[in-house]
C-alpha cells in the first residue's frame, strides 16, 4: 500500500506529487488519459502559482519555456487602438507546465500511470481502495481527487457542487496556426456589435490559442468549434484577407460555470484544483489556485504522516482552502464582469480581469 494515491494528473495532481515525492512520501498517481495532451488551456502562471513552483525547484525550467511581459494588442472594429503591456506572470501553454512537472516527477523517480480511471472508491479507519475502470484495484492511506471539473472522486464521495453552469458555450476556443500573424503580440480583436476573437501566441510552439464569441447559426445557436467555423469569425473581427487559420490542434468550447465543493475533505480523500472550485477563467487563476490547493494539501498530508496523533493538520487543509474557493468564485465572477463591459470600450478587454 503506498501513502498517497492521486487521482488526476493535471497541474494540481503534479504540484501534489512532486511536493509529496520532495519529501520522500511514497505515492502513486493515475490518470484516465491514454497519455500526456498538448492543449494550451490554463496559459498564464502568477506571481503566487510560480512561488510554488520555485520551491519545487521548476521555476527556472518553466520561465526558459515560457514569456514575461506579454503585450496585448488591442483592435476595434478591425482598427488597432493600442498595445497595453502587461506586468506580472509568465505566459506558458498548459500542456507545457504539466510537461516540466512531469519531468521533475519523474527525476524522483514517479512516473505517472496512464489508462487508469477511477470508477469506484471505499475507505476504512486505516486507508483507501480505489477500483479502476479495468477491474484493478489501488490502495493508499491517503488519496487526493485532483480529475478536474468533472470530479469523478467528489462524485464518488457524493460531495454536492454547488453554483451553476450557464446552457449554453460563452466561447469556443482551440490551438491553430496563423501564418503571417506577428507572433509579438496577444492579438485582441472586438467589435462594436459584441463579438470578438483573440490569438494569443504560445511560447515554443507555432500555434496560437483562440478563443472568441461563438458564431449562431440561423436559429440562433451556438456553432460548434471548427476550423472553417474560426476562420469565418477571424475574417469577421480582425479583416486580415492574408491570414488563413490553420493545423487545429484543439477545438473545445467553454460554458461559463461557478461551482465549488461543499466539502474538500471526506476521511481520508481529498479535493483540489478544479475538482473542488471551476469559475469564469478572467484574471486566469484556476491552474494557479489548484498548484496552491496541492501545496496547502502537501503540507497537511506530510503532517498526518509523520506519526500518530498528527492527523488533525487533515482538517487545517479544508479550513485553509474552502473559504479561498468561496472567494474566488465571487473575485473572478466580477472579474468576468468587468471584462465584458471593458471589451465593448475601444482599446480595452482582458486586461480589466487582472486589476
Ligand atoms: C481557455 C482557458 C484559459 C485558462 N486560462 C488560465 C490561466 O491563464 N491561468 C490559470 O491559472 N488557469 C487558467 N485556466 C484554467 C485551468 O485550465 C484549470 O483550472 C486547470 O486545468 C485545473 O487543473 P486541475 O489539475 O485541477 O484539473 P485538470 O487540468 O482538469 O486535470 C484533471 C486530470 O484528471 C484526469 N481525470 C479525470 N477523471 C479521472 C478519473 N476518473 N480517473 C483518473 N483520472 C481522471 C484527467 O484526465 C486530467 O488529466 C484556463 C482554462 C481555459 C479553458
Amino acid at each position: 500500500m503506498t501513502d498517497v494515491l492521486i487521482v488526476g494528473s493535471g497541474p494540481t495532481g503534479l504540484t501534489l506529487g512532486c511536493d509529496l515525492a520532495l519529501r520522500g512520501i511514497p505515492l502513486r498517481i493515475l490518470d484516465r488519459r491514454s497519455g500526456p495532451h498538448r492543449e494550451s488551456r490554463g496559459k498564464g502562471l502568477d506571481p503566487a502559482g510560480l512561488e510554488v513552483f520555485a520551491r519545487l525547484g521548476v521555476v527556472e525550467r518553466m520561465s526558459a519555456a515560457g514569456r514575461r511581459g506579454v503585450v496585448l494588442r488591442k483592435y476595434f472594429d478591425r482598427v488597432h487602438i493600442k498595445d497595453t503591456p502587461t506586468a506580472d506572470g509568465l505566459l506558458i501553454g498548459q500542456w507545457r507546465v504539466e510537461e516540466v512537472l512531469r519531468e521533475r516527477l519523474a527525476g524522483l523517480g514517479v512516473h505517472v500511470e496512464y489508462g487508469a480511471r477511477i470508477v469506484g472508491i471505499s475507505q476504512g479507519p486505516t486507508g483507501v481502495t480505489a477500483r479502476l475502470s479495468d477491474g484493478r484495484e489501488v490502495s493508499a492511506r491517503f488519496a487526493a481527487g485532483c480529475d478536474g471539473g468533472h470530479s469523478a472522486v467528489r462524485g464518488l464521495l457524493g460531495i454536492p457542487f454547488e453554483g451553476h453552469t450557464e446552457e449554453a458555450p460563452t466561447m469556443v476556443l482551440g490551438d491553430v496556426a496563423a501564418p503571417g500573424l506577428g507572433r509579438g503580440h496577444w492579438h485582441q480583436w472586438f467589435s462594436s456589435d459584441g463579438g470578438g476573437i483573440m490569438l494569443c501566441p504560445i511560447p515554443g510552439t507555432d500555434s496560437f490559442q483562440l478563443q472568441a464569441a461563438p458564431e449562431q447559426d440561423g436559429r440562433g445557436e451556438p456553432v460548434a468549434p471548427s476550423l472553417e467555423s474560426f476562420q469565418r469569425l477571424f475574417d469577421r473581427h480582425a479583416g486580415l484577407p492574408g491570414i488563413r487559420l490553420a493545423h487545429p490542434t484543439w477545438l473545445s468550447s467553454w460554458r461559463s460555470t461557478v461551482r465549488m465543493a461543499a466539502r474538500m475533505r471526506e476521511g481520508r480523500v481529498f479535493l483540489a484544483g478544479d475538482a473542488a472550485h471551476v469559475h469564469p477563467i478572467a484574471g486566469g487563476l484556476g491552474m494557479n489556485t489548484g498548484v496552491r490547493d496541492a501545496e496547502a494539501l502537501a503540507r497537511a498530508l506530510a503532517t498526518a504522516l509523520g506519526g500518530p496523533g498528527t492527523e488533525g493538520s487533515l482538517d487545517a487543509y479544508e479550513a485553509q482552502r474552502l473559504p479561498v474557493a468561496a472567494a474566488l468564485l465571487t473575485d473572478t465572477a466580477q472579474r468576468m464582469e468587468r471584462v465584458m463591459a471593458a471589451v465593448r470600450e475601444p482599446g480595452r478587454g482582458t486586461e480589466a480581469g487582472l486589476d
